[in-house]
C-alpha cells in the first residue's frame, strides 16, 4: 500500500518547503520527502529576491527588484509566475519566520556586508545582520577569533572601505576564551556561546560570552557597532547579542560567512518548525525518490529508495523541488544533461564545449540548465506539452535564469514554490 497525501512534494529546500507550507495554507493534505538533509545549512540566511540585472551586465546592484521584475525576459521564472507570486511567497515567508527576520518593510534591497567584504543586495536577512548594513553610517568595528577559518576581519574590513561605505571601519583579532580546535566547526563557537559554560581566565571565573566581550572591549573604542563571525549561538542568537551588546555597549550583528552556515541552520530549523506547526509532515534523509508509475500521462506513484527497498509514495498532486546541480535535481554527464527522477526534458546545447564559457566569469550556458514550465510551472517537452498532468516544478530545479549571477536564488524558490504550491493543492 502507499503512503498517500494530496500533494507530495519532493526536495526539502528552500523551495520544497515554499511549496509545502503554501500547500497547507490552501488546505491539502501536505507530505514533504527529501533525500538528504536540506542544502539550507550551507546557505548565508540571506533571502536574495533580485540582486544584479540579467541584462545589465556590469552595473550596480537592483535598487527595487520589483521595479526590476517587469523587464525581465517572458522565460524568466518570475515573468512566469508574476509579481504578485513573489509578494505572497515572500509574505508567507515572512509569517513563517517572524521576528528572526527583517526587510519586509520596504520593497528595495538592503545592503549587507559578507566575510570577503563585498556588499550584497537582498531582501530579507536574519535579525542577526541588521545592525551591520552597509547603508548605516555608524562606525564599525570588526572582530575574528584566533583560529576560526573563514572569516578575517581585517581583509573585510579594507575591502568595505575600498567598496565606500559610509561608516568608518576597523577591525580586531582575538583569542575565543575556550581554545577551540585548529578546524573546529562553526557550530562549535555557537554551541558554546548557547551553552555559556564558565571558563577560568587570567585567574578569573567568567562565563564565556563575558570573557569574550572582555577580549573584545579594548578594541571597540568609539565604534557604535561590532561585527562577529556569523557564530554567535543557534538556540539562543538574540540573547547573546542583547547580552553582548550590554557589555559592550554598542549594537552587535553578525557578518554572513560560507558553509556550513549557522545563520543557514536557524533558518532550517524556522523553516521545518513553521512547516510541523502548519500540519505538514516531513520526511527528511530517508532516502531518494527514484522512480515512477504514470497512466496516460498522470503519475500514480513515485518510489523512494530506502536502503534498496523501493517505497511507493502515491498523491493527486506532485511538485518537484529537488535543486540544480548541486541539489541533485539535474545531472549531466558526457550524454547529456537530464533530470533524473522523471527524465523531464531539459534544453541543453549537444556539444559540451557549449555548456559554458571560456572566461571563468562569463555567459555560462550550465548556469541556466533545468526543466522548462509552462504558465501552470508543469515541466514541459521538447514539444511545448506538458510532461505530466500532475507534476509541477518549483526552485533551482527549473532552468532559463542564471541565479548566481542575478542573486535571486531564494527568490525564485520561494515564489515559484509559493505558486506551484497553491496550484497543487487547488487541483488535489
Ligand atoms: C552555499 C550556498 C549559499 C547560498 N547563499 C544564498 C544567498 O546568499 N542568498 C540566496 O537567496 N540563496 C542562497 N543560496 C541558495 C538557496 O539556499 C537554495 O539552494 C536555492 O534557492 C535553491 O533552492 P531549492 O529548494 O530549489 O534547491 P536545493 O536547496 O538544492 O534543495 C533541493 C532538495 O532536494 C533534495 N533532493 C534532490 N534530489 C532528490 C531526490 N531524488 N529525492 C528526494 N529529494 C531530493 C535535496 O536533498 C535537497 O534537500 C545558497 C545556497 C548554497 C548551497
Amino acid at each position: 500500500m502507499a503512503i498517500d497525501s494530496d500533494v507530495l512534494v519532493i526536495g526539502g529546500g528552500i523551495a520544497g518547503i515554499s511549496s509545502a507550507l503554501a500547500a497547507r495554507q490552501a488546505g491539502a493534505d501536505v507530505r514533504l520527502v527529501s533525500e538528504a538533509e536540506t542544502t539550507l545549512h550551507h546557505a548565508s540566511g540571506l533571502l536574495d529576491v533580485l540582486g544584479y540585472h540579467p541584462n545589465a551586465a556590469g552595473e550596480g546592484p537592483v535598487v527595487d527588484p520589483f521595479d526590476a521584475i517587469a523587464d525581465l525576459p517572458d522565460s524568466h521564472p518570475y515573468a512566469i509566475v508574476g509579481e504578485s507570486a513573489v509578494r505572497d511567497g515572500l509574505a508567507l515567508l515572512d509569517d513563517a519566520l517572524g521576528e528572526a527576520y527583517q526587510g519586509s518593510y520596504t520593497d528595495a534591497n538592503a545592503l549587507v556586508p559578507t566575510h570577503g567584504g563585498t556588499v550584497k543586495p537582498t531582501a530579507r536577512y536574519p535579525a542577526s545582520v541588521a545592525a551591520g548594513l552597509a547603508s548605516d553610517d555608524r562606525e564599525m568595528v570588526l572582530v575574528d577569533f584566533e583560529r576560526l577559518t573563514g572569516f578575517d576581519a581585517g581583509v573585510a574590513a579594507d575591502h568595505l572601505a575600498a567598496a565606500g561605505i559610509p561608516a568608518d571601519t576597523s577591525a580586531a583579532t582575538v583569542e575565543f576564551p575556550i581554545v577551540v580546535r585548529d578546524d573546529a566547526k562553526v557550530t562549535r563557537y555557537a554551541h558554546l556561546l548557547d551553552e555559556n559554560p564558565t571558563v577560568t581566565v587570567e585567574g578569573r571565573e567568567r562565563r564565556v560570552r563575558a570573557a569574550l566581550a572582555d577580549a573584545i572591549e579594548p578594541h571597540v573604542g568609539d565604534a557604535e557597532r561590532v561585527g562577529f563571525p556569523a557564530v554567535l549561538g543557534v538556540d539562543h542568537p538574540a540573547e547573546i547579542r542583547a547580552e553582548l551588546q550590554d557589555r559592550l555597549d554598542a549594537a552587535i550583528f553578525e557578518v554572513p560567512m560560507g558553509p556550513p552556515s549557522v545563520p543557514g541552520l536557524r533558518l532550517e530549523d524556522r523553516l521545518y518548525a513553521a512547516l510541523d506547526d502548519a500540519g505538514g509532515r516531513i520526511e527528511a534523509g530517508g532516502g531518494p525518490i527514484v522512480g515512477f508509475d504514470a497512466t496516460e500521462g498522470t503519475i500514480s506513484e513515485v518510489y523512494l529508495d530506502r536502503s534498496g527497498s523501493p517505497i511507493p509514495y502515491a498523491a493527486d498532486q506532485y511538485v518537484l523541488a529537488t535543486g540544480d546541480v548541486a541539489g541533485g535535481g539535474i545531472d549531466s554527464d558526457r550524454e547529456g544533461v537530464t533530470e533524473p527522477i522523471f527524465g523531464c526534458h531539459v534544453p541543453h546545447p549537444t556539444d559540451r564545449y557549449e555548456w559554458f564559457d571560456e572566461a571563468a566569469f562569463g555567459d555560462h550556458d550550465f548556469a541556466e540548465f533545468g526543466v522548462v514550465i509552462d504558465e501552470m510551472l508543469r515541466p514541459v517537452a521538447e514539444t511545448g506539452d506538458p510532461e505530466f498532468s500532475n507534476l509541477r516544478a518549483a526552485g533551482a530545479v527549473i532552468g532559463g535564469y542564471d541565479y548566481p549571477a542575478e542573486k535571486s536564488a531564494s527568490g525564485v524558490s520561494i515564489a515559484t514554490g509559493y505558486a506551484a504550491g497553491r496550484q497543487a493543492a487547488r487541483e488535489a
